[in-house]
Parts: C-alpha cells; sequence; structure tokens
C-alpha cells in the first residue's frame, strides 16, 4: 500500500495542480466582453444582452417571464416581493443551507420557520407539513449543491394544497433535472445567482423566472423604474401608477455581467454532460467504502455545483472528519473542504433576533427563532465532505487524480481503521 503523504509518502496530485479556477476566461469570454462594451454598459428597458438572456434562459425552462437582477439575493428578494412578503407573513425554509435563501424575507420582515432535510440535503416533505400554519405564505426549496430536492413535488402539492406559494432557489442547480424536469420548473417562482462561482456565471448577477404576471409585475417593480416599469407593466394593472418610481430600489444587472453569462449559459448543456461525466468517476470510484455516504442520483441530474459526499459510519468514530480532510489535502487534493458558509441555519443572529438589527414591525414575537433541533440537519451539517466537480473535458487528468486521492485514503483508512 502506498505511503499516505500525509506520513511522507508521495501526493497523488504535485502542489497547485488540484486547484479550482471558475469560470474559465477564455476567447469566449473575452470576446463576448469587448463586443458588449462596443453596445452599450448600461441598458435601462428589455433590449440588447438582456432580452437575449432573459429570452433564452426563460425559453430552456419552459417559463413566461423572465426577470435579470444585479444579484441572486436581489432575485431572490424580488421572489418574495413578488408576492408582497412581509411583516405578518411566514416562510418556511430548510435548515441546512445558505442563508441568502432565507434573509431577504426576513428583511422584508417576515417570520422564518426552518424544517429539517433529508439524508441528501434537501428540504423533507415530512418535516415541512408540520411547520405549515395559517400564516405561512411560501416555502423555499433550494437544490443544494446542485442535487435537486427529492421531495420537490410533493412539496408542491403539500403547498398547493393549502394555497402557499412554492419558491425554488437554483443557485446550485443551473440546468439540473428532477424526473426530466428542469428545476426551476417546479415552484410558482425561481431564482438563480449568476455569481462568480456559479455554473452560468457573469461575476455577479441573478435571475428570477415566473409564470405569474401579477407576481412578475411586482418583482419588476421592486427593482426597475421609469423605461422598463412603462414598458412592460400593463397599463391596466393597478401597479401601472408606479412605473415612474418602482418600489424605491434599483436592482439593475450590469451589461457587461449578462454578456459573461450569456456566454457560459451557451455551454451549459455541455458543462452538465462533463460533470455527470465526471462525477461518475466519483461515484463509482467510492461505491466500495461504507464510511462514506454518495449522493443517490436515482431519477435526477444534477448539475454538481459541489460534489458532497458524507463522512460516516464506524470509521466516523475513530478518524475525523478533520482528519481525513487533512489528509486528502496531503495528497493534493486541495479543494476538498467541510462547507461553512453554506451551513444549519438557524441559529445565526439574523434569524434568531431578526429584531434586535431591522427596525421592522414583526408581528412575532419569538424569544429566540424556533426552540426545536434539526438532528437531520445536524448530523448532515457534522459528516459532510465537498469538493468541485469539474466542467472541461481537459482537466480529465484533475479529476481522476481526484478519485485516485479519495481510493488511497480511503483503502488506507479500510485495511488499518485509523489515519
Ligand atoms: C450564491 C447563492 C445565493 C446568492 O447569490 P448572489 O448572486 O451571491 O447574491 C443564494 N442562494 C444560494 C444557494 C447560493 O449559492
Amino acid at each position: 500500500m502506498d505511503k499516505l503523504a500525509l506520513h511522507g509518502g508521495t501526493p497523488v496530485l504535485g502542489s497547485g495542480k488540484g486547484k479550482f479556477e471558475w469560470p474559465v476566461i477564455g476567447t469566449g469570454i473575452r470576446n463576448a466582453v469587448a463586443s458588449q462594451l462596443a453596445t452599450t454598459l448600461s441598458i435601462r428597458d428589455r433590449s440588447g444582452i438582456f432580452q437575449e438572456f432573459e429570452e433564452r434562459f426563460a425559453g430552456y425552462h419552459g417559463r413566461r417571464y423572465a426577470l435579470l437582477s444585479n444579484s441572486g439575493t436581489s432575485a431572490i428578494m424580488a421572489m418574495y416581493e413578488g408576492v408582497e412578503i412581509g411583516p405578518g407573513d411566514r416562510i418556511v425554509a430548510p435548515a441546512y443551507g445558505f442563508h441568502a435563501s432565507v434573509s431577504p424575507a426576513v428583511y422584508l420582515g417576515a417570520d422564518v420557520a426552518f424544517c429539517d432535510i433529508d439524508e441528501q440535503g434537501g428540504m423533507s416533505v415530512d418535516h415541512l407539513v408540520s411547520q405549515l400554519d395559517e400564516n405561512t405564505r411560501a416555502v423555499i426549496i433550494t437544490h443544494l449543491w446542485g442535487l435537486p430536492t427529492v421531495d420537490a413535488y410533493k412539496i408542491g402539492d403539500e403547498c398547493g394544497k393549502r394555497g402557499i406559494y412554492l419558491f425554488e432557489d437554483c443557485s446550485h442547480a443551473h440546468g439540473a433535472r428532477l424526473d426530466g424536469i428542469r428545476v426551476g420548473g417546479i415552484g410558482n417562482a425561481a431564482a438563480w445567482s449568476l455569481q462568480g462561482q456559479k455554473l452560468v456565471s457573469g461575476g455577479e448577477g441573478g435571475i428570477l423566472l415566473t409564470d405569474n404576471e401579477e407576481l412578475f409585475e411586482r418583482a419588476l417593480l421592486q427593482g426597475h423604474y421609469n423605461r422598463r416599469t412603462r414598458d412592460e407593466i400593463s397599463q391596466s394593472s393597478h401597479l401601472w401608477k408606479y412605473h415612474e418610481t418602482g418600489l424605491g430600489l434599483k436592482l439593475r444587472a450590469h451589461p457587461l455581467a449578462i454578456a459573461i453569462a450569456l456566454e457560459q449559459f451557451g455551454h451549459l448543456d455541455d458543462f452538465l454532460d462533463q460533470k455527470n461525466r465526471f462525477a461518475r468517476l466519483m461515484l463509482d470510484g467510492l461505491s466500495e467504502y461504507d464510511f462514506f455516504r454518495l449522493p443517490d442520483v436515482n431519477g435526477m441530474m444534477p448539475s454538481w455545483y459541489a460534489f458532497p459526499l458524507r463522512f460516516a459510519g464506524d470509521a466516523g468514530r475513530y478518524v475525523k472528519r478533520d482528519d481525513l480532510v487533512r489528509a486528502l489535502h496531503a495528497e493534493g487534493l486541495s479543494e476538498v473542504d467541510i462547507p461553512s458558509a453554506t451551513n444549519t441555519m438557524a441559529g445565526l443572529p439574523l434569524f434568531r433576533d431578526p429584531q434586535r438589527v431591522l427596525g421592522r414591525r414583526y408581528a412575532f414575537d419569538r424569544p429566540s427563532g424556533q426552540d426545536i433541533s434539526f438532528p437531520v440537519a445536524r448530523r448532515y451539517a457534522d459528516e459532510v465532505i465537498k469538493m468541485p466537480i469539474w466542467a472541461l473535458g481537459q482537466d480529465e487528468n484533475i479529476m481522476r487524480a481526484y478519485v485516485d486521492g479519495f481510493r488511497k485514503v480511503a483503502d488506507h483508512l479500510a485495511r488499518s481503521g485509523i489515519l
């Protein structure tokens, strides 16, 4: 058995060789930027690169309305504003995730209830039902790491029965599919981040899709004024008279960002094919180790924003997750990581005690968030490790080295029980 690099053996990957860079800036992006520079740097209506992106993105998902914005967080806020979420309303979100799925609703004055997750990291319908009450206006699900939420359709049914909106945060999941349907086409509205690390990236940016006209018009009015609102809010709408001012914010995207994102979007299906081929190497290469719990991709095509695996079982009792990650890093697998910003959320100060920092009139006066624990989310947070899945064929050697490095460390652990 090869000696672990941790113990002075030769690393699988030389130092600096296992880095993940995203987006990969090539001639496509450079040309897209140059061409946009020669056109315009500010688009006040829905024309040019904005129109092209919105039409293509909506078409790809079979949705009627699209609205670009300056960030994914803004696009998420626009969903909440779109149905007038505010004080007195309650939203339900998964207990594990990234705060920006939720924080815009808190900013608008809503109360947040969290809901435990399933073993894959998505919201669990079994836990959801007990969290729905008469004040619940919306549920948000996040397709974590690009794995579609397994219960998404069941969650949609439960929401539909009660007249509750279902929103999807697809920021990890561009192009991912569940039962053949692309995520973002399941709920009443969906939002994607186009931020630097995301699979379709403009550096910064976001987009919302919906089929709901009223939701779209309010979302538009929240972050836009003048031209776009005048052109796109129907004159018969009760919102029309606000077209000159909007609702007070300006959340418009930057054309250069959208030019980059459009170029990237053109490659999305190729990225997805390649990522799924590479993810298969990981799934096949690690399936024999019972202390790794791998994603179950049955019935789905993930986008693999990251590849999550859980370090569990007997080995986990003797070897700490930190030590495993240290051994992998020593092998040159420098991108292997224990998530920190994406984590259990209920304990975050903004969610525990929003009244303290936001001078809104909250209808709910909870002492400290929900006083319930989320055992599945807690265990998930304690066990999960993630790494990138590369999106270009040229990176096959790196991907194979990651599989080899994982197997080297795992073989050692399986045979000796220690690292
Ligand atoms: C990145 C991200 C966001 C926020 O998007 P920004 O474009 O950075 O504002 C929201 N939710 C999830 C799950 C994300 O990964």
